[in-house]
């Protein structure tokens, strides 16, 4: 069953704040490689996130999703079930948006089939209203920690 709106906004929003926050411990225990690696699944949620709000959403496939790819020109991701969601793309089994945006929709359909429909979680409002901030908030994210422009 595909989960509302409201469950997989509130999934990505809550696995983003997760991430960041274990970038934020590992920061102050000064260990550089695992702030970057947490800060990059960080920015994957917060970046599906955007895709998510901006009415991106996969196809089913047999044996997995298909997502368009948000640069011009270039393949879309194909993202299969093998032990770890794995993708066509350079990205490969390592995090980036079309991965996070599935593992939140898996853990919406979870949320959802434990709270059931009547109460999905409560979306907050700048969400809905700060798209745009958050788009910045993401791509400076992306320049503070020097990653390449990329699509993942
Ligand atoms: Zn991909």
């Amino acid at each position: 069953m595909q989960p509302s709106d409201a469950y997989v906004i509130g999934a990505l929003e809550r696995l983003a704040e997760i991430e960041a926050n274990a970038a934020r411990v590992a920061r102050i225990a000064k260990l550089p490689d695992d702030a970057k690696f947490f800060q990059r699944s960080a920015n994957a949620y917060t970046r599906a996130l955007c895709y998510w709000l901006a009415g991106i959403r996969p196809t089913r496939t047999p044996n997995g999703y298909v997502l368009p790819s948000q640069r011009a020109g270039e393949a879309p991701h194909k993202l299969t079930m093998d032990g770890d969601w794995t993708c066509t793309c350079l990205a490969g089994a390592s995090m980036h948006w079309a991965k996070a945006l599935i593992i939140g929709l898996e853990v919406a359909q979870d949320d959802m089939a434990t709270l059931g429909d009547d109460s999905p979680p409560e979306i907050p409002a700048r969400l809905l209203d700060e798209d745009a901030a958050l788009l910045e908030l993401v791509a400076g994210a992306d320049l503070a920690l020097n990653l390449p422009d990329a699509d993942w």
